[in-house]
């Protein structure tokens, strides 16, 4: 059958479990094709082209009948559109023939071939003669409705007419088609024989006009459910109606916490031809954390990827993760290939998202056939969660890989409640919308009851990005500061949005700059082999104050600029030679990318360079350690270095600056944070000395500044920092984000399980 339906009242109408059943029944029928006749314009159509949960229309009709497109490439279907453009004089010509009469105000909402105003009944009144010649002299019909709308259109063009010049362009037999609509601007649908209903709360207008044609039904559901209840009373889909291709439910299953995760809370190995767990041997702090919301007998789940290994046998979905600590927490594994993980998790994140993500998007390629690969995975992650979370579960998705997770999860479970952490960065709308599957992205993001960041700049411009996506209010603004920076920093901001509604569903956003796991530091610095390390640094450096540099090999981190202002601040400074090193730890990225081995080569001529013009006997300048240290014996830099230069070009929120902090808040020391204000942490971590990692005068001169800063301004703005960092901890960023789904779940009226104990 083809479906003709109008959308706002209609389609989009009737409740939210009609409309569930409905757009389930279409998605999945393989008989059922979907066409939107609406008086909407097509760019008023879009929003509901991204949203994951409304079926896909093969064909759009808009603009009351004027605009005809393929609903999948939205270019207009030629045979059909061209005979609307032939009689249509164009808006200008309407604009210019009414220019004289007053009080006409343009209707502001997309539109085309048509034109609208805004008219008082007196003006229509006084006019009527001279509106009526218009009409005739441009051959277009002129509508007034509702004592306040004033249209033109194409003469004779109207939804039924060029639904009926669709229909019989595409060779389909009349009886298999059924109209839907609501209100008197759909009439035109039924004057043509084809099947139609009136789904319930029409219009009275359209009812009467309608009434007792036998190819008619009056639905009494309102809006989508009036189109399940016509195609069961017409017979459409066979004697089992609507029933015939159900998707099979997914049942709920034991977990009533979730957690989503690119990485599995173990670490997996071969071993004698076995698969072997073990603790992670470099677990950042999230892991634990997320973790530690199993304690005491909590159920969970933990769902990731792990690779299908074709040597062994068996596939094993679930695993214990730590019987003692976490005894009712199982790791549900989701089998991929080797070539999956490549493409999804190595390459095209690498390639598309990372960059664009950082506003690098000049290096950023994109490549369908990998967003392909990339929607499998993530639909494979969303059955996997769909089969864990119990009824009214919270679920926690984590990061960018996980982008297209909310859509597809919605649709199996649309009970549980659905929260997200973007753990990189989000770039403003100018850069996100360069990555061409940004409609589906938000469309699916915004399936989420709540979506948490670092800091409120990516909240907002996430905000920005979905707003040129999709309409919708915003319901509540909230001040930034005292926790964020506002006009401090580049990456700050004053007020962010923490509500917004669509249609009837409210999203929750909020700002949760991930903490530190600060017994860490604690154990590193109590370590006998750590303090051997800390005085034999001591001994090494003899005098000579330390700046330290540590991070990824990566573009986003800025390491040229660091080491071209490196190299200034000596040029600027002669009386600093024999007396500062730069000691930068550089954690080489994984093989083979060319991006990453030009950068290295780029860093080691620099180095080279300074070095070469600037070493003494018993002094180098730069160090330069092109490996990853262990956190520990990173901890024993962290306690040495006078001042810890960070200056990405653009950050999520940079962990590396919060050790540093946490570390010599510990020891009380007096070292200097210098920080690029495009990290997130710049907008956080208050007492940090800013700077402008694009401007090499300023990164060289803050440097000094911090070389000479007196040792009781070093002291207090340590403590003000520690302060942040010590306050705000991965156990407060884990319970705080936990609650605040809790908060929204209750907004949108879910049955939540026992999420808030969990927190
Ligand atoms: N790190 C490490 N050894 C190294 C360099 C870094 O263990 O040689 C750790 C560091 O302690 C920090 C993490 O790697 O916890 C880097 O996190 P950050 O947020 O600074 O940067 P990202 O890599 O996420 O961009």
């Amino acid at each position: 059958m083809l479906l003709a339906t109008d959308l706002d009242g209609t389609f989009l109408g009737g409740t939210q479990e009609t409309r569930q059943q409905l757009y389930q029944l279409i998605a999945v029928h393989p008989d059922i094709d979907l066409i939107f006749v609406t008086g909407r314009g097509l760019e008023s159509v879009m929003p509901l082209l991204s949203d994951p949960m409304i079926p896909q229309p093969s064909y759009i009709i808009c603009d009351v009948g004027c605009t005809v497109v393929d609903g999948e490439t939205l270019q207009p279907v030629v045979e059909v559109q061209g005979r609307i453009d032939d009689v249509w004089p164009g808006e200008y010509a309407i604009q210019a023939a009414v220019e004289h009469i007053p009080g006409l105000v343009r209707q502001d909402v997309p539109q085309e071939r048509r034109c609208s105003y805004f008219s008082a009944p007196d003006v229509i009144e006084e006019y009527l003669d001279e509106l009526t010649r218009i009409g005739n002299s441009l051959n277009c019909d002129v509508l007034y409705s509702a004592g306040l709308y004033l249209d033109f259109l194409p003469r004779n063009i109207n939804k039924g007419s060029t639904l009926t010049a669709l229909v019989e362009h595409l060779k389909i037999p009349r009886e298999d088609v059924m109209v839907a609509g609501d209100t008197l601007n759909d009439l035109s649908m039924y004057e043509h024989d084809f099947i139609g209903v009136c789904v319930g709360e029409s219009e009275e207008g359209l009812l009467e006009a309608t009434e007792g044609r036998a190819r008619v039904y009056h639905a009494g559901a309102a809006g989508a459910g009036g189109i399940l209840e016509a195609i069961s009373h017409f017979g459409f889909l066979g004697a089992e109606g609507i029933d015939a291709e159900g998707r099979d439910d997914i049942e709920p299953g034991p977990s009533d916490l979730v957690i989503v995760y690119h990485r599995l809370p173990y670490e997996e190995y071969l071993e004698d031809g076995l698969m072997k767990r073990r603790n992670h041997t470099s677990p950042n702090g999230i892991i634990p954390t997320l973790a530690s919301f199993f304690k005491d007998g909590k159920k969970g789940a933990w769902v990731a990827w792990s690779i299908k290994d074709e040597s062994l046998k068996e596939f094993e979905t679930h695993t214990e993760v730590d019987k003692e600590k976490y005894p009712n927490l199982v790791a549900a594994r989701v089998a991929l290939t080797k070539e999956e993980v490549d493409i999804f998790y190595k390459r095209f994140s690498k390639e598309a998202f990372w960059p664009t993500l950082h506003t690098f998007w000049e290096r950023a390629t994109f490549n369908e056939e990998h967003w392909q690969v990339f929607c499998d995975v993530n639909r494979k992650f969303a059955e996997q969660t769909a089969k864990e979370a119990s009824e009214g579960a919270t679920v926690w998705l984590h990061d960018y890989n996980l982008w297209m997770v909310p859509a597809y999860l919605r649709e199996l479970r649309p009970d549980v409640n659905i929260a997200f952490f973007h753990h990189t960065y989000f770039p403003s709308a100018d850069v996100f919308n360069v990555l061409p599957w940004r409609k589906e992205i938000v469309g699916s993001l915004l399936q989420c009851d709540y979506i948490g960041f670092h800091i409120p700049r990516q909240s907002e411009n996430f905000i920005d990005v979905a707003k040129g996506v999709m309409p919708f209010d915003v319901v509540e603004k909230t001040g930034c500061a005292p926790r964020f920076l506002t006009y401090g920093c580049a990456v700050g901001l004053d007020e962010m949005t923490t509500e917004i509604k669509i249609n009837d569903r409210i999203i929750r956003l909020g700002a949760h700059p991930v903490g530190l796991d600060l017994n860490r530091v604690d154990a590193a610095l109590e370590k006998p082999e750590i303090q051997a390390r800390m005085e034999e640094l001591r001994d090494e450096l003899h005098g000579v104050k330390l700046v330290l540099s540590v991070e990824r090999l990566d573009y986003t981190k800025g390491i040229p600029a660091k080491l071209e202002a490196f190299e200034r601040l000596l040029e600027d400074h002669p009386e600093l030679h024999g007396k500062v090193t730069l000691v930068t730890v550089c954690v080489p990225a994984a093989k083979g990318m060319k991006v990453y081995d030009d950068l290295q080569s780029e860093i080691e001529q620099s180095v080279g360079r300074i070095n070469g013009r600037y070493a003494q006997v018993g002094w180098t300048p730069v160090q330069f350690f092109f490996r990853a240290v262990p956190f520990e014996q990173l901890v024993a830099y962290y306690a040495m270095a006078d001042v810890m230069w960070i200056t990405p070009l653009r950050d999520g929120l940079n962990l590396v600056a919060k050790e540093y902090v946490a570390t010599q808040g510990k020891i009380q020391g007096k070292g200097v944070l210098v920080l690029s204000e495009f990290a997130g942490a710049a907008a956080e971590v208050k007492g940090a000395v800013l700077c402008n990692p694009h401007d090499p005068a300023e990164m060289a001169e803050t440097c000094y500044f911090a070389l000479s800063m007196h040792p009781d301004d070093a002291s207090a703005r340590m403590n003000e920092a520690y302060d942040v960092v010590s306050n705000y901890d991965i156990a407060h960023w884990g319970q705080e984000f936990l609650s605040e789904v809790a908060d929204s779940a209750e907004k949108n009226g879910k049955r939540l399980s026992t999420l808030t104990s969990v927190a």
